[in-house]
C-alpha cells in the first residue's frame, strides 16, 4: 500500500463486535490475564499505543516502533540503551533539547563529540574505538544543514556503530532514513505527526529487532515515559492527514523561501529546497520534498530580527513547529548563551494558511 493509504488504515486496531469504523480509546490500565498475545498493563502496552506504533513503523519502513511521552524521551531512550563508557558522535547543529540530554543527563557516563555532519571527514576524524552511536539530524534545527545519510551509514558500518536519525523535520513523507542505511529513526511526534500543536509525543523506529532494540523496549517499559491512550489516539488520528499536510507545508515553505531570498532586508535564507543551499544536491538525493521549516537571518542584529517578529500578525512568536499555524522564533534567544545559532536568525514553521496572506504579513513586517 502507498503512504496515504497506510496512514489512514494502519493505526486503527478494531476488535469490537460492534465494528466501529474508528478504534475507540481504551482507558483501562489493566487487562484480563489469558488474552493470548494481548496486552497486560498499560505501561507495557495498550491497544491505542499498539495501533500508533504499527502505523509509525509502517510509514518509516521499519519492523517495529516504540512510542514515548515526548520526542526528548524517545531520543534519551537511545542514549540510555548504550553501555556506560560509549562514545556518541552528534551534530554541532541539532535540536538543543537532545543536545542537553546528552551533556546534562549522561555526564561521566557517555562521551560525546559534536561535529559538522555535513562534512564527512569531520565525522571520520571524530571516530574512537568506543564509538557506538552516530546521531544524525537532517535537515537540522535550526540551520537546516543536510547530512548525507547514505555516506554516514557506510562510515557507521565500517566502525561497527549504530546510526540513528532524528527525522522530525523531514517526516517519513519526504525521507525514510532506514532505507538510506540508518538503524534507528527518531521523531518528535509533537511536531508534524500531531500537526495541530496540541499533543506531546515521541517515537523510535527500528530496521531490525535486535539486542539494541530490546534494550530500547526495556527503557520504554521499565523507564515508563509512555504516552497516554488518548494521546496515542489523537496522534494516530492526525497521522491520517500527514501526507497532505506535508505537501502543503513544503509548498508554502518554498514560496516563502523564494520570497525571502529576494528581499533586501534579508541577509541569508536557509532552506534545502533552494538551489543555493549548500546541501541542496544531497537533500534532493535523499528527500522527495524539502519540508516546512525555513530559517533566515535579518540584516542587522538581534534587535532588527526582534522588530520583524514584533510586527507580524499571522506568524505567532512561539516555540515549536509542525502545526497548521505559522510560528516564528528567534532561536538564539531560546537556545542560550553557548549556541552556535546566529543572533539575528529567525526560524519559521510555515503553516497551512494561504500563502498570499502569509507573504502579505511578512512583507509589511520586513517593511
Ligand atoms: C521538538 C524536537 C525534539 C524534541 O521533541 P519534544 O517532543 O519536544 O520532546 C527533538 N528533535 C527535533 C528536531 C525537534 O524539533
Amino acid at each position: 500500500m502507498k503512504f496515504e493509504t497506510l496512514a489512514i488504515h494502519k493505526g486503527n486496531l478494531i476488535s469490537d463486535k460492534n465494528k466501529p469504523v474508528v478504534q475507540p480509546i481504551t482507558l483501562s490500565t489493566t487487562f484480563e490475564h489469558g488474552n493470548e498475545g494481548g496486552v497486560l498493563y498499560t505501561r507495557a502496552g495498550n491497544p491505542n499505543r499498539l495501533a500508533l506504533e504499527e502505523v509509525i513503523a509502517a510509514l518509516e519502513k521499519g519492523v517495529d516502533a516504540a512510542a514515548f511521552s515526548s520526542g526528548n524521551a524517545a531520543g534519551t531512550a537511545v542514549f540510555q540503551a548504550l553501555e556506560a563508557g560509549s562514545h556518541i558522535i552528534a551534530p554541532d547543529d541539532m535540536y538543543h533539547g537532545l543536545h542537553n540530554s546528552m551533556v546534562m543527563l549522561f555526564k561521566g557516563v557517555l562521551e560525546v563529540s559534536f561535529v559538522d555532519m555535513s562534512k564527512l571527514e569531520e565525522v571520520e576524524k571524530a571516530m574512537r574505538p568506543n564509538t557506538r552511536l552516530i546521531w544524525v539530524e537532517t535537515p537540522s534545527n535550526p540551520l537546516l544543514k543536510i547530512t548525507d545519510i547514505r555516506a554516514v551509514s557506510t562510515l557507521a558500518k565500517k566502525h561497527g556503530a549504530i546510526l540513528a536519525c532524528d527525522n522530525t523535520f523531514a517526516t517519513p513523507v519526504f525521507q525514510n532514513p532506514l532505507l538510506l542505511g540508518a538503524d534507528i529513526v527518531m521523531h518528535s511526534s509533537t511536531k508534524y505527526f500531531g500537526g495541530h500543536s496540541d499533543i506531546l509525543g515521541g517515537a523510535l523506529v527500528t530496521k531490525e529487532k535486535n539486542a539494541f532494540w530490546e534494550k530500547i523496549r526495556t527503557v520504554q517499559k521499565v523507564g515508563g515515559a509512555v504516552p497516554s491512550p488518548a494521546d496515542c489516539y489523537w496522534l494516530a488520528r492526525s497521522i491520517r492527514t500527514l501526507a497532505y499536510r506535508m505537501k502543503g507545508h513544503a509548498e508554502h515553505a518554498m514560496i516563502l523561501a523564494e520570497y525571502l531570498s529576494n528581499h533586501t532586508k534579508v541577509e541569508k535564507v536557509f532552506y534545502p529546497g533552494l538551489k543555493t543551499h549548500p546541501g541542496h544536491a544531497v537533500a534532493a538525493s535523499q528527500m522527495t520534498g524539502f519540508g516546512g521549516i525555513v530559517s533566515f537571518t535579518v540584516k542587522g542584529g538581534a534587535k532588527e530580527a526582534d522588530e520583524v517578529v514584533s510586527k507580524l500578525h499571522l506568524f505567532m512568536n512561539a516555540t515549536s513547529l509542525g502545526g497548521v499555524e505559522s510560528l516564528i522564533e528567534r532561536r538564539a534567544a531560546v537556545e542560550g548563551p553557548d549556541t552556535l545559532t546566529p543572533p539575528n536568525l529567525l526560524r519559521v514553521s510555515v503553516g497551512l494558511e494561504h500563502t498570499d496572506d502569509l507573504l502579505e504579513d511578512m512583507d509589511q513586517a520586513l517593511g
